[in-house]
């Protein structure tokens, strides 16, 4: 495992910035793989996999320092508006959830009273602070199934009224028929004009930007 001054300048690379967000993400993730033993994510990279409950800064952290992404089916995100995470080791089945304290905000704030710039103060803050003073820990058992794992995809069908094909037992079924979750009543968009590449959709959509459909 790197250093978290490492994990600092890695994550405001590939971040953007550095922010107090990131530096507990970073924090959270080193304590937690160390928790279930695992000492070098880059290693054992086969066997880690995480669980997020916040799209915010901590996570793009979490992800620097587990080497976990969506993309490679080893970071899952779960939509639960909360600063914590899961990390599992696969080959164990160890897995711990290390989730943000509330009232670190607070203890931060009060560690470095002369740091006239709040944001600055709570980041040096986050740095220096005890793990137990900035997060709570649980020993966890997640239930995870073959179709949820990283590697091929274990199934694939096509929706039967939009055609368009579903990995890994995401659809459903309703009556006789397997559609896709938007078709099957889950859609979180609404199709306003559809063709392909050469279609007036293009030239139409063009000068629309997303979430103002129906503004105008
Ligand atoms: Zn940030
Ligand atoms: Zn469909």
């Amino acid at each position: 495992m790197k250093t978290l001054e490492e994990y600092i300048t890695l994550a405001a690379q590939s971040h953007g910035h550095m922010c107090p967000g990131q530096v507990l993400g970073i924090r959270m993730a080193m304590l937690g793989l160390r928790s279930i033993g695992i000492d070098d994510p880059v290693k054992d990279r086969k066997r880690l996999l995480t669980f997020v409950e916040i799209d915010r800064c901590a996570t793009d952290a979490v992800s620097v320092v587990t080497g976990c992404r969506l993309g490679k089916r080893s970071l899952k995100f779960l939509d639960y508006g909360k600063v914590a995470a899961t990390f599992v080791d696969l080959e164990t089945g160890r897995a711990v959830r290390v989730a943000a304290r509330d009232d670190a905000r607070a203890k931060a704030k009060a560690m470095f009273p002369d740091v006239a710039d709040a944001h600055q103060a709570q980041l040096a803050a986050y740095k220096a602070m005890e793990s137990h003073d900035l997060f709570d820990l649980q020993a966890v058992r997640v239930k995870l199934k073959p179709e949820d794992l990283p590697g091929r995809p274990h199934s694939r069908v096509a929706c039967a009224q939009c055609g368009e094909g579903v990995n890994d037992g995401r659809e459903r079924r309703v009556g006789d028929r397997l559609l896709c979750r938007s078709c099957a009543g889950e859609r979180y968009y609404e199709v306003v004009a559809s063709g392909g590449e050469d279609s007036e959709f293009r030239i139409q959509g063009s000068g629309h930007k997303a979430g103002a459909a129906g503004a105008s």
